[in-house]
């Protein structure tokens, strides 16, 4: 019940990456860079459960992108030809890779990792890839010229991936889509099937983030111009309610999205965001607290985990540990208000 978690992504320590930077390049190569990366994780994961999460990551530790990290072994992807382009109907500009043939996966991308930091924690473990749709939308395509078929392709190539990284004894595999939140339509047109399509035989839990971005300007700007009430989730979460999908997580904490929202995952565990990754204000465990009764008020508490609105990948890394220790101390006064620890 309350069971705690993050979405994804942690700051990486100074010695592997520039601090405070979004896919900052790496500081280490080689064989250095393979033994930093699984020290970072090792960190990561030990901060985690210092903190008392239930489920823990990686911290996405191996990875400078969260998008491109998953390209790098797919035949059909040009690295070496990168192309600026707008993504996220524009919002921002992007040095992408570009789709030069048929996209397919050559071999693992994660294994390797995963098996490591599955070996280094007895808690749950969650591992994170990006969606079909979003990496379809992160890549400059010179091949399909069709978007549909495109992220059809992706998802095999994910599903192949998911299948093998739950072998590796992963507890839960979650597919980050912010592009869900931009392209409503396409959400139901063909998103959800290509997701299902990327879980399709899977055991572990399967989840879905979605969210409002990172806290930079570009996502910091694009937010003040939706409204008063942000009800985007509300032409997803129907379709994501009657999808094979387990568990959809999304922004709360000082996002305008109404919490009655919730009320459309009838059926799915709802990762709750009770952490604002925009700002370096730590949370108190009231607040923490006030974001989780709000929620059980549309969605019973064993369907309910405290997590964090989005990726803390560009967060001061004391900054971020805190907020972990945040979120385990709010949902532990709720947990004690229900009788429960
Ligand atoms: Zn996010």
């Amino acid at each position: 019940m309350l069971r705690t978690t993050i979405v994804g992504s942690l700051p990486k320590p100074s010695w592997l990456a520039k601090p405070e930077v979004l896919w900052a390049p790496w500081a280490l190569q080689g064989a250095a860079l393979d033994e930093g990366q699984r020290d970072a994780a090792l960190v990561a994961i030990k901060e985690q459960e210092a903190a008392g999460l239930d489920i823990v990551t990686d911290g996405e530790q191996m990875r400078q992108h969260f998008v491109h990290g998953f390209l790098a072994n797919l035949s059909g992807i040009d690295f070496a030809n990168r192309k600026t382009i707008g993504i996220r109907a524009d919002r921002y500009r992007a040095e992408c890779p570009t789709v030069t043939g048929p996209i397919k996966r050559m071999r693992s991308v994660h294994k390797a990792g995963v098996a490591f930091a599955v070996q280094h924690t007895s808690r749950k473990f969650k591992f994170t890839l990006p969606g079909p749709m979003t990496i379809a939308d992160t890549v400059a395509d010179e091949h399909y010229g069709d978007r549909v078929k495109m992220a059809h392709a992706l998802a095999e190539a994910l599903n192949e991936e998911a299948l093998e990284l739950e072998r590796c004894g992963v507890d839960t595999i979650q597919f980050d889509e912010p592009a869900f939140n931009v392209y409503l339509d396409d959400v139901r047109e063909w998103g959800v099937a290509a997701l299902e399509r990327a879980t399709a035989g899977l055991k572990c839990t399967t989840a879905v983030h979605i969210c409002y971005g990172y806290g930079i300007k570009a996502n910091n700007d694009w937010k003040e111009s939706l409204g008063g009430e942000w009800r985007q989730y509300e032409k997803t979460f129907p379709h994501l309610a009657a999808s094979k999908i387990d568990q959809v997580s999304l922004e709360c904490m000082h996002s305008r999205v109404p919490a009655s929202l919730m009320s459309l995952l009838k059926g799915k565990d709802v990762q709750v965001g009770v952490i604002d990754v925009a700002s370096n204000t730590i949370e108190t465990p009231q607040e923490v607290a006030a974001v989780l009764r709000e929620a059980m008020k549309y969605v019973s508490p064993e369907r309910i985990l405290a997590s964090t609105n989005c990726g803390m990948a560009p967060m001061p890394r004391s900054v971020a540990y805190a907020k972990l220790r945040a979120i385990t101390a709010g949902a532990a006064i709720v947990r004690k208000e229900l009788g429960v620890h």
